[in-house]
């Protein structure tokens, strides 16, 4: 008996012409083409990406590139975790045909200066702590569209804001593609995947999934009747004052798809935190009612 042969690796590219043109050529023949874009480092959170653009599509592109615009001076952007190898196999194991890894050089050519604002979704919560991230975000995004016109880009929901960065991106600049938003992966204990999950010690690691759980207590003091804002995010800060060295950045619950907070909840609504532990910055959010 042989055993079954492995699958197939992707192609890995690293210039926007030979993509581009691989692209053009399957969506002649018809094919309707996915992209996943992540900087790597991939985990179970971006495979899920890639398995539904793999249920939706013929044909599925996975971009590779720690983009440095949409890191700070000081940020984690030089010790950010890169193996292409490795990824390229996982990505292998879930059939995804390309692989776009470009340099830095190919993403931005000398002397580019282009930056995309997309205006007030952009400006609260990460854009108070990361006021540069989202224009680095929009930016890439958009160029890895001009170089991958795919007919639908997969993201996760793990970063609410980014999506809806995109989306405001993609109506306000006419790109002709359609978003997707998929649910957030979490480990057993309910920690939001995230590559840098990595960057925790021992006993962090055993104090994130604190930030999972505080959300869902502010869930189901919901559920019992409690609709003040304020008085849930008080919920969800003293649980994670009680359970490690959190420095929270902010607890935020907005109204569903927007950034807006609201003060009491009267409809659908998201919560939104962040928060240190050591140096390693978690975001999660989830959905309370
Ligand atoms: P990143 O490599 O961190 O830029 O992420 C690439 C894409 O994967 C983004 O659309 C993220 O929102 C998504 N992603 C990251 N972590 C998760 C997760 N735990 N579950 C689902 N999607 C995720």
């Amino acid at each position: 008996m042989h055993s079954p042969a492995p699958p197939p690796s992707p192609l890995v590219l690293h210039t926007a012409g030979e993509i581009r043109a691989l692209v053009r050529e399957a969506q002649q023949r018809g094919e309707r083409v996915g992209v996943v874009p992540t900087m790597g480092a991939l985990h179970q959170g971006h495979l899920s990406l890639v398995e539904q653009a793999r249920r939706e599509c013929d044909r599925v592109v996975t971009t590779i590139f720690v983009n440095p615009t949409q890191f700070a001076p000081g940020e984690d952007f030089d010790t950010y975790p890169r193996d292409v190898e490795r990824d390229t196999d996982l990505l292998a194991q879930h059939r995804c045909d390309w692989v776009f890894a470009p340099s830095r050089e190919e993403m931005y050519p000398a002397g580019a200066e282009t930056s995309i604002d997309v205006g007030s979704v952009a400006v609260p919560l990460e854009g108070v702590r990361r006021p540069t991230h989202f224009a680095g975000v929009a930016t890439i995004v958009l160029k890895l569209f001009q170089v991958i016109p795919a007919d639908v880009a997969y993201f996760g929901e793990k970063d609410y804001q980014q999506t809806l960065v995109i989306r405001q991106l993609v109506r306000d600049l006419l790109v002709p593609i359609e978003i997707r938003v998929e649910p957030t992966v979490r480990d057993s204990d309910g920690l939001a995947l995230s590559s840098r999950n990595a960057y925790l010690s021992a006993a962090h690691r055993a104090q994130a999934p604190a930030l999972h759980r505080g959300m869902q207590l502010a869930r189901q003091q919901l559920e019992q009747g409690e609709t003040s804002a304020a008085t849930l995010r008080e919920t969800i800060l003293q649980f994670l004052t009680s359970q490690g060295p959190f420095e929270v950045d902010y607890i935020a619950l907005v109204e569903e798809g927007t950034v807006n907070q609201v003060d009491t909840i009267t409809g659908p609504t998201r919560v939104l935190v962040a928060a240190r532990l050591g140096t390693t910055r978690l975001i999660d959010n989830m959905a309370l009612s």
